[in-house]
């Protein structure tokens, strides 16, 4: 019987010890994260790569966003009669707090955080919103934006 116990309280400071590891190397807060966990095929960030263009995929880093998780954008109110208005989009999560190369889809160009994308974006009430990617405030000629 002591044998028994000894060998289930070895099993259970294993299975602590095996915990402590995973959480040490996988937790974001630690220094060892290397940004994807064994489980992130099922968790919550399955950032795929899709093609900029497609939705879903922020246009500046073409990483496939979450359900619900939007670009960070600004978009400037419509005027009356005009079925699209002008929007900027600065990036995405991932790309606005990962360090992953962010490019316009339009002239290649890499992308500071502090750049943006100009776009036009068609409200269509009775489907998902279309949003065309005119170019990045280089080739647009823009300056920065005003923080
Ligand atoms: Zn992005
Ligand atoms: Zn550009």
């Amino acid at each position: 019987m002591g044998d028994f116990v000894q060998a289930l309280v070895f099993t259970i400071a294993g299975i602590i010890l095996l915990w402590f590891g995973y959480s040490l190397f996988f937790s974001p807060s630690s220094p060892f994260y290397p940004g994807w966990t064994p489980w992130s095929k099922w968790g919550k960030k399955n950032n795929g790569r899709g093609r900029p263009g497609d939705p879903q995929v922020c246009p500046i880093c073409s990483m496939r966003l979450d359900k619900g998780e939007l670009v960070k954008s600004f978009a400037f109110s419509s005027q009356k009669g005009v079925s699209d208005r002008l929007m900027y989009i600065r990036g995405c999560f991932t790309c606005l707090e990962r360090d992953v190369p962010r490019r316009c889809p339009i002239c290649g160009l890499e992308l500071s955080l502090d750049d943006y994308l100009v776009a036009r974006m068609f409200e269509r009430p009775n489907s998902r919103n279309h949003v065309h990617v005119l170019g990045c405030n280089h080739c647009k000629n823009l300056g920065k934006l005003i923080k």
